[in-house]
C-alpha cells in the first residue's frame, strides 16, 4: 500500500539535520514541542519582509496587509477544527492562557456548592487555574479517577457528575499516557446536567483530525509550538452562546468598542479577549503550519505514528525492568517508561549524549505520577517526522544503559 515519502518530510524540517554531540539528532520530545517546516520559517520571514505593520489600524497599506493575514489566518484555524464563525476562535499564548480564560471568566458563575470536575491525568494547565477559581468562588474541585491503563475511569465520571457540575474540564488526549480519551460521549453526559464542557486539546491537534461541532463542547484549548507552528500563540474556541457572557480576561486596546472614564463597553467577539497587539507574525507561522499538515495525507499519518508506537511496544522486552506508563488501546504515539535501577532524569542525560532527545520529569502532571507510585518517568513522543530506524536506536541505547548502569 502507500506510505509515507518520509525522505522528503524530513527534508522539509531543516533542524532534523542538526548533529547533537557529534550524533545525528534523534528528536522525541515531540509532545514538549514539535519542530518547525520550512513553510512556517518562510511564511514568517516573508511577513516580516513585506508585510509588517500593526494590525486593525487602518490608515495605510501595510496596515491592511497586516490585519488582512492576521484575520486570514483565524479564519484557516476556524476552518481546521470546523468552527462555526471566526467569532468563535480567541487568539491566546497557548493552552495555558486559553484554559486560564475559560476558568477566570466562568467565575462570575460559580458558588459555593457548585462543582467542577477534572481528571487525575490532567496537566497543571488544567488543574491550577481551576484551583484558583474555586479559591474565589467556593466551588469544589473534584476528580475523575484514572484506571492502571491510564484511562479515565467512566464509573468515576458517572459517580461523580451531578447536577451541582458545572464546569468539565478534560484533556482529549494525556501528555503523560498518550491516552485519547472518550470525550465526545462525556461531553454529552456532562451536558445533560447543564455543565460546561471544557476540553484541553494541546496533545490532540497534532495527532488527528478534531470537529469542535461533533464533539459539541463548549471551549476547546491548543496550541500553536506542539502543531509545528510557532511558540507564542494558541488558539481559544468557545461556543459563540457561551463565549459571548464571558468577561474579557485582560482590559487594554484592541479589546473595546468605546472608552470614557464613566464606562467601558467590549469590542465584538472574538476581539474582547485579545487586548493589546497581537502575536500577528505566529499567526501568520501557524497558519502555514495548518495547511502544511493538511497538505499530508492524514490516514498515511496516523498509521505511521502507530507504526512508531507499534514498533516502541515490540521493543519493550529488549530492555530489562523497563515498564510503561500508559497501555490503553487508544492512544498516540506517546511513550512514557520507567527502568528499574535508572532514574529518569540519568536517562535523559545519558540518551543526550547519544544525540536523542526525550523529555524527563513530572510533565507538568504531578497528581497523575503519585496517582502511578511515581515522582517521574522518562517519556518519548513521536511525530510523523521520526523513522522506525529512530526507535530502534532508542531502544539500543536504552538497552546498553540499562547493561552498564542497572545491569
Ligand atoms: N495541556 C497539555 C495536555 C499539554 O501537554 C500542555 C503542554 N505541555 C499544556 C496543556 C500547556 O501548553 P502550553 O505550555 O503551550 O500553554
Amino acid at each position: 500500500g502507500r506510505v509515507l515519502d518520509i525522505d522528503r518530510i524530513r527534508a522539509d524540517f531543516p533542524i532534523l539535520a542538526e548533529k547533537i554531540n557529534g550524533k545525528p539528532l534523534v528528536y522525541l520530545d515531540n509532545a514538549a514541542s514539535a519542530q518547525k517546516p520550512i513553510a512556517v520559517l518562510d511564511a514568517m520571514d516573508h511577513y516580516y519582509r513585506t508585510s509588517h505593520s500593526n494590525v486593525h489600524r487602518g490608515a495605510h497599506t501595510l496596515g491592511d496587509r497586516a490585519t488582512t493575514a492576521y484575520e486570514g489566518a483565524r479564519e484557516t484555524v476556524r476552518a481546521f477544527i470546523n468552527a462555526g464563525s471566526t467569532r468563535e476562535i480567541v487568539w491566546t499564548r497557548g493552552t495555558t492562557e486559553a484554559l486560564n480564560i475559560v476558568a477566570s471568566g466562568l467565575a462570575k458563575e460559580l458558588k459555593s456548592g457548585d462543582e467542577i470536575l477534572v481528571s487525575h491525568m490532567e496537566h497543571h494547565a488544567n488543574i491550577v487555574p481551576w484551583q484558583m477559581v474555586c479559591e474565589r468562588t467556593g466551588a469544589k474541585l473534584r476528580v475523575i479517577d484514572v484506571n492502571d491503563r491510564g484511562e479515565l475511569d467512566q464509573d468515576s465520571f458517572e459517580q461523580q457528575l451531578n447536577d451541582r457540575t458545572r464546569v468539565l474540564s478534560v484533556a482529549h488526549v494525556s501528555n503523560v499516557l498518550g491516552t485519547i480519551n472518550p470525550v465526545r460521549d462525556m461531553i454529552a453526559k456532562a451536558r445533560a446536567h447543564g455543565a460546561i464542557t471544557v476540553l484541553d486539546g494541546a496533545q490532540a491537534v497534532p495527532h488527528m483530525k478534531v470537529d469542535v461541532r461533533e464533539l459539541d463542547c463548549d471551549f476547546y484549548a491548543f496550541s500553536s509550538h506542539k502543531l509545528l507552528g510557532p511558540t507564542g500563540i494558541g488558539v481559544l474556541y468557545g461556543r459563540e452562546a457561551v463565549l459571548k457572557d464571558l468577561p474579557p480576561y485582560q482590559g487594554g486596546g484592541e479589546m473595546i468598542e468605546r472608552v470614557t472614564f464613566e464606562k467601558t463597553t467590549w469590542a465584538d467577539l472574538p476581539h474582547k479577549f485579545e487586548a493589546g497587539t497581537p502575536a500577528i507574525a505566529e499567526a501568520v507561522g501557524l497558519k502555514a503550519a495548518i495547511e502544511y499538515m493538511e497538505g499530508l495525507d492524514r490516514e498515511l499519518i496516523e498509521a505511521a505514528e502507530k507504526a512508531l508506537l507499534e514498533r516502541a511496544r515490540e521493543l519493550v522486552h529488549t530492555v530489562p525492568g523497563m515498564t510503561i506508563m500508559g497501555t490503553a488501546a487508544h492512544k498516540v504515539p506517546v511513550f512514557s517508561f520507567q527502568i528499574a535501577g535508572l532514574h529518569s532524569s540519568d536517562i535523559g542525560t545519558l540518551l543526550d549524549q547519544q544525540g536523542i532527545a526525550i523529555r524527563t520529569g513530572n510533565h507538568c502532571a504531578m497528581p497523575l505520577m503519585a496517582r502511578f507510585g511515581e515522582s517521574g518517568s522518562a517519556r518519548a513522543s513521536f511525530a510523523f517526522y521520526n523513522t522506525l530506524d529512530e526507535v530502534d536506536q532508542l531502544f539500543s541505547a536504552l538497552a546498553k544503559l540499562q547493561r552498564l548502569f542497572a545491569g
